[in-house]
């Protein structure tokens, strides 16, 4: 297995303290009103390093077509490592970025190549979930939303990745604290989501994200979680004014 070469030190921010109760029933709304909250097909590591990069400020429609350029342009991996940047840039366009992604890639394909004399991460699949984000997060430009994708969508461990929308809404929700950073946010997630439920609850939370907690004002007056939420009497005219000051810094959150 390789060895990580630098592991991060976890951050002090505090998990809020979240009813379990509350978590579960979440889930089981946002199950009923966006379910089944099925993860993307199983994928192979690279595969899913690839994607994420690719993921980065575009639909998941712009994404998917850049990625099939990509790999009819280059079909096997070691022929994408060895790809000139400009060549790769030009098959990804689609997918918007591609001056910035396709550096980003290659950089990561190499460096593993580099570490491990080969593009082929199936070791992960016997490794710990600490192993893989350690090694992960050590890549260049790898943080803790991409471990969280590869082990969550290709080797289906139980992490929760935490992207714009699952960020703006569970910061609503109260179950992570205003201005927390990525890696806190992964760090508070995971312990506050239980572990058989943390994929599904990512699927749940994006749709929730994308189609009722949207960045500016939220639509609570139609969401399966508005009484469970901290931050909805602030959108729903029903905050009492001496506490709107104290939801604020919730309310602000963008993602
Ligand atoms: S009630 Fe409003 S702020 Fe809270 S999660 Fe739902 S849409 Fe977001």
């Amino acid at each position: 297995m390789s060895p990580a070469r630098r592991s991060r030190a976890p951050s002090a921010t505090p998990a809020p303290d979240v009813d379990p109760a509350t978590i579960r029933e979440a889930h089981r709304r946002l199950a009923r009103r966006f379910g089944p909250l099925d993860p993307p097909s199983r994928r192979d590591p690279v595969e899913e390093l690839v994607l994420t990069v690719l993921s980065q400020n575009t639909s998941d429609v712009n994404r998917d077509r850049a990625f099939e350029a990509l790999r009819r342009r280059f079909p096997t991996w070691e022929e994408l490592a060895d790809a000139r940047v400009a060549d790769v840039a030009e098959a990804i366009r689609p997918g918007g970025l591609a001056n910035i992604k396709a550096p980003r890639i290659l950089a990561i394909l190499r460096e593993i190549r580099d570490r491990d004399g080969s593009l082929d991460l199936a070791w992960m699949r016997d490794a710990t979930d600490e192993e893989v984000e350690a090694y992960l997060t050590s890549l260049p430009g790898v943080g803790p939303k991409t471990a969280a994708c590869v082990l969550a969508f290709a080797l289906v461990r139980p992490a929760i990745p935490v992207d714009t929308h699952v960020h703006r809404a569970a910061g609503r929700l109260g179950w992570i604290p205003p201005r927390t950073d990525a890696a806190a946010a992964h760090r508070i997630l995971k312990a506050v989501v239980p572990a058989r439920v943390r994929i599904s609850m990512h699927v749940g939370l994006i749709h929730l994200g994308r189609d009722v907690c949207k960045p500016g004002r939220p639509r609570c007056e139609v969401c399966p979680l508005a009484d469970l939420c901290p931050t909805a009497p602030l959108f729903l005219g029903t905050e009492q004014p001496n506490i709107i000051g104290k939801r604020k810094g919730l309310a602000d959150r963008s993602g």
